[in-house]
């Protein structure tokens, strides 16, 4: 299918391209990794007469460690963050959720930037990322401000990043005490589709090694936006963790997601998978051993 016909701008810094983003407004388009934007264009959903290129801005493109966390810079392909020695030391939870992410040409292409700004509610890395607690730093042309991700996605392919902001960063903090984390990506169909039900966990287990101190949720592809699944985190939060409270868990998750039916599953469907492997990740992350967890 024919493009139509835009200008493409690189510009070499931050400001330049908030300078460009002024000037152009409505008509300008951000472009990381470009995997999202192409498809829109090439649907004509969206019809930029200007594409400011993110790659050439200096700043955007390292992982690096943050008091025992991460961050990692939004240009960074979904592949580098994948085989980045501190996210497999780290998150390697996060790691296998990269992993899974459709397939390596499109994981040396996209950007956890562009992933998360794109704001497709049946992506992967939102649900790990706001298990694990990350935060993203969005700078504009009047200052930088933090966003907790739970707090970022706004709707259906919507987000709070206002005209003119860029996402730059991605921070997840370190993990204390006896963390936990794991992943799991239901998706009956092939294994670069996107997932049917897709669930994060990161937990901290009390020092009786046996109750649950505090626990994260995210799942994706269970409604509008990814979610956090406060309700379930609230019902394990100082329980032990038996058949019967896992079971409560998976309900509460359940009961908050409001799933899309689509080509991968009814929302009944998904309602039922989200029970599931709300149930099996809190598991998976229990019984995960390496790292994240302390030396
Ligand atoms: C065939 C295919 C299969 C896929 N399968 C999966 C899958 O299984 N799981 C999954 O999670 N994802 C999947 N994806 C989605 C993929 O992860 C995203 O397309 C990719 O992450 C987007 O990143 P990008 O750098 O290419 O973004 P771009 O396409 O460059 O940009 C996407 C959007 O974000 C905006 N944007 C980009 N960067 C920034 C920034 N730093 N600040 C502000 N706005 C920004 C752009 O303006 C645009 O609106 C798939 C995509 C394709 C094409």
């Amino acid at each position: 299918m024919v493009l139509h016909k835009f200008d493409f701008a690189e510009p070499r810094s931050l400001e330049e391209v908030h300078a460009l983003l002024g000037e152009h407004g409505d008509d300008a388009k951000l472009m990381a990794g470009g995997t999202a934007l192409m498809l829109f264009m090439r649907q004509k959903l969206v019809q930029p007469a200007v594409i400011v290129s993110l790659r050439h801005v200096p700043g955007l493109h390292t992982v690096e460690a943050l008091d025992g966390g991460v961050r990692i810079g939004a240009l960074v392909t979904h592949r580098r963050a994948e085989l980045d020695p501190l996210v497999q030391q780290r998150f390697p939870a996060l790691r296998d959720t990269l992993r899974h992410v459709a397939t390596i040409r499109i994981r040396n292409m996209g950007t956890l930037g562009g992933n998360l700004a794109h704001a497709d509610p049946a992506q992967d890395p939102p649900a790990m990322l706001i298990a694990l607690g990350a935060s993203v730093r969005l700078a504009g042309p009047n200052g930088v401000r933090t966003v907790p991700l739970d707090e970022f996605f706004t709707g259906y392919y919507e987000t709070v990043l206002e005209p003119g902001e860029v996402l730059t960063h991605i921070d997840i903090p370190g993990p204390r005490g006896d963390f936990r984390q794991a992943w799991s990506k239901f998706l009956p169909r092939s294994v670069d589709d996107y997932a049917t039900v897709a669930v994060g966990v990161g937990l901290t287990l009390a020092p009786d090694g046996q109750r649950v101190a505090d626990v994260r949720i995210g799942i994706g592809s269970a409604g509008e936006t990814p979610i956090r699944a406060r309700a379930a985190e609230d019902v394990l939060r100082g329980q032990l963790l038996t058949d019967d409270v896992l079971r409560a868990a998976g309900e509460a998750a359940a009961a908050e997601c409001d799933p899309l039916t689509d080509v991968r599953g009814s929302a009944e469907y998904k309602r039922e998978m989200v029970k599931v492997w709300v149930r099996r990740t809190i598991r998976k992350a229990v019984e995960a051993t390496g790292g994240g967890r302390p030396a």
